[in-house]
């Protein structure tokens, strides 16, 4: 008889009760922070993670600290395969055991036709949409594995839309990196799913952030069939559902929220 747990549906209404701790990678802004937000409302204990300035991470974590939440911020730059080892040592130390990791922390990078993009803008952007989010996912998978059968955590991947778009010009490299973001999800999906770890991904459509440009709403209102841009709590709840036990048999997969496009 093993110890591990298992998922059963039960009819019995969840109430938030205090769940294990979600990584969230970048979660001191834009949709990052918003998915931190939900999850410290649904009883996750939640790491954030800031690069350089600590401000806008220190008010998030204050606000929900005081709202109850338990959540912490560390420093960590997702290009530095020691710091990502050192955010989740410190981040377990503090704040208990892993449930899942959020790869979200990503860039646009120089925006700009691809002949116009020199090596070091191509393996900026690389190192952090692609090479951060595999080496933090196994480091989660890492510390995750179960015995066969018994589910040990969830690790969800940040895509875009623009993965399977190609990219609006100047975005075709960062287009390529959710391309390879949604690969790595369903590959490692199924090099895991033994070892009791779900891996999917979520890929948003334009997204009110600091990340799109100001003409991005003119932009959604003509080419997003729903004529407006996502909120990032919208990206959120479709995050909070699939590290949920509600998607325990979900793998592989990515589910898009655009608004249709
Ligand atoms: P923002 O620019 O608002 O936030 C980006 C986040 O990534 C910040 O928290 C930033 O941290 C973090 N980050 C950037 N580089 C690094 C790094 N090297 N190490 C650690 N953290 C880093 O963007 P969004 O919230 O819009 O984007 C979040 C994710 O969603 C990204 O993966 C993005 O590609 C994806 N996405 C966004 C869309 C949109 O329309 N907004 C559409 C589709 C996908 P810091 O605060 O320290 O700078």
């Amino acid at each position: 008889m093993t110890s591990a747990r298992r998922y059963s549906a039960s009819p019995i209404k969840e109430t938030p009760m205090e769940k294990n701790l979600v990584i969230v990678t970048g979660g001191a802004r834009g949709i990052g922070r918003a998915i931190a937000e939900k999850l410290v409302q649904e009883g996750y204990a939640v790491a954030i993670t800031y690069t350089s300035s600590s401000t806008r991470a220190d008010e998030v974590v204050s606000r929900l600290q005081g709202e109850g939440g338990r959540i912490r911020a560390f420093q960590a730059d997702v290009t530095n395969p020691a710091q990502i080892a050192k955010l989740f040592d410190d981040a377990i130390s503090a704040l208990g055991p892993l449930h899942g990791l959020v790869n979200n922390a990503g860039i646009t990078g120089t925006q700009a036709p691809i002949a116009d993009q020199t090596p070091e803008d191509l393996n900026k952007l690389i190192a952090t949409n692609i090479t951060g989010s595999l080496i933090a996912a196994g480091e989660a998978a890492r510390r995750l594995s179960t015995e066969a059968g018994a589910l040990g955590g969830v690790i969800i991947n940040i895509s875009s839309v623009a993965a399977r778009l190609g990219g609006l010009s100047g975005l075709v490299a960062y287009a390529t990196t959710k391309g390879a973001i949604e690969t790595f999800t369903k590959g490692f999906a199924n090099e895991v799913a033994r070892n009791g770890i779900r891996v999917n991904a979520v890929a948003p459509g334009l997204t009110d952030t600091e990340m799109v440009p100001a003409e991005a709403a003119q932009a959604a209102e003509k080419y997003v069939p729903m004529g407006r841009m996502g909120e990032p709590s919208e990206i959120a709840e479709a995050v909070a559902f699939l590290l949920s036990d509600k998607a325990s048999y979900i793998t592989g997969t990515t589910l898009t929220v655009s608004g249709g496009r």
